[in-house]
């Protein structure tokens, strides 16, 4: 398989090509010196953003955390660094790691924020993800960033957390998504309920047909898209703030944060991941994190080496992956 010299992505991914040099399109197109100017310009635009919101209402910030690395910098960085009340919500699929929950429990305490975990209905997720390892769900935009279990996934968190941030009247919601994954551009941005409300339909139309009416109460309703000016900002500081894995365990670590073992390389939370993974690999030939880790290599926030063992490592998860096919019900 081609590999980029320069990132890691493979010549499966789509729309790639490479130069005789054996670099690819997506690394020839990117300038450094402009994402560094970028990350300070949106740096200033989130000050003044937690300027104009800070203290309207009871929290200022939602903050999506799974107990993961990322997310739990993030929180760190709301709080003690932005200096904002922050509301945790946490989104229980089912295959969050005993670390991860212990990590969630430990890190809300030291940190004293307020921490609601919203556990779903096991049976109707089980039904979404199983029809997920058939099935590619959702477009093939949505799965060159992540595998269609992931999508159902975090399309239910991005759904349901919105509507728990109106009810409340948030007006900010911070993602910890990693540089690779949140574009700078789009890193502070206001939600725009008209555009929302069509991404929304994408994902509760193919889950609406495996699991019915059930599934409505998680997405915004119809009466809540009238309530225009209370739409908040999606905020994802980890796309203009320093970026440094090592500094990120080893602050988190302090805060009592331990990492999870026998986790797949990507992700230090969720134990259906690796399943997720070989499902995508199979149907699509690409890794469905090896945008978001090219990316990172490519921005020099991850070194080369590093990013390819996270992404062409062969790991010995059979074990895992069988505790998973079990839970789904794909197997007695
Ligand atoms: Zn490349």
């Amino acid at each position: 398989m081609k590999i980029c010299t320069k990132c890691i992505l493979p010549e499966a991914f789509p729309g790639i090509n490479f130069d005789d040099k054996g670099v690819c399109n997506f690394c020839r197109d990117f300038k450094k010196e402009e994402l560094m100017e970028e990350k300070a310009t949106y740096l200033a635009k989130f000050k003044e953003l937690i300027a104009q919101c800070k203290g309207k209402s009871d929290y200022d910030c939602t903050v999506s955390y799974s107990g993961g690395k990322d997310s739990t910098y993030t929180l760190y960085l709301l709080k003690d660094v932005f200096k904002l009340r922050v509301l945790s919500l946490t989104f229980d699929n089912g295959f969050i790691s005993e670390q991860a929950f212990k990590n969630i429990r430990t890190v809300t305490e030291n940190l004293g924020v307020d921490s609601i975990v919203y556990k779903i209905n096991f049976h109707l997720l089980k039904k979404i993800f199983a029809a997920g390892i058939k099935e590619s769900m959702y477009s093939p935009k949505a799965l060159e960033r992540a595998s269609t279990i992931c999508n159902s996934c975090i399309g239910l968190i991005k759904f349901s957390f919105l509507k728990i941030a109106l009810e409340k009247r948030i007006p900010m919601m911070g993602w910890g998504w990693s540089p690779g994954q949140a574009p700078i551009r789009s890193s502070i941005m206001r939600i725009n309920p008209s555009l929302f409300k069509a991404t929304q339909e994408t994902y509760r139309k193919p889950m609406h047909q495996v699991s019915g009416d059930e599934i409505n109460r998680y997405f915004v309703s119809e009466k809540m898209f009238e309530r225009k000016e209370d739409f908040p900002y999606n905020v994802s500081p980890l796309a203009f703030m320093d970026y440094d894995e090592a500094n990120i365990i080893k602050k988190i670590g302090s805060l009592g944060w331990i990492a999870p073992v026998g986790l797949d390389a990507n992700s230090t939370n969720c134990i259906m991941n690796s399943y997720a993974n070989q499902v995508h690999i199979e149907k699509l030939g690409f890794h469905p994190y090896v945008f978001e880790i090219a990316g990172m290599v490519r921005s020099g926030v991850m070194g080369r080496q590093e990013g390819y063992e996270k992404i062409y490592k062969i790991l010995d998860d059979k074990e895992a992956v069988a505790c998973v096919k079990i839970k789904l019900g794909l197997v007695p």
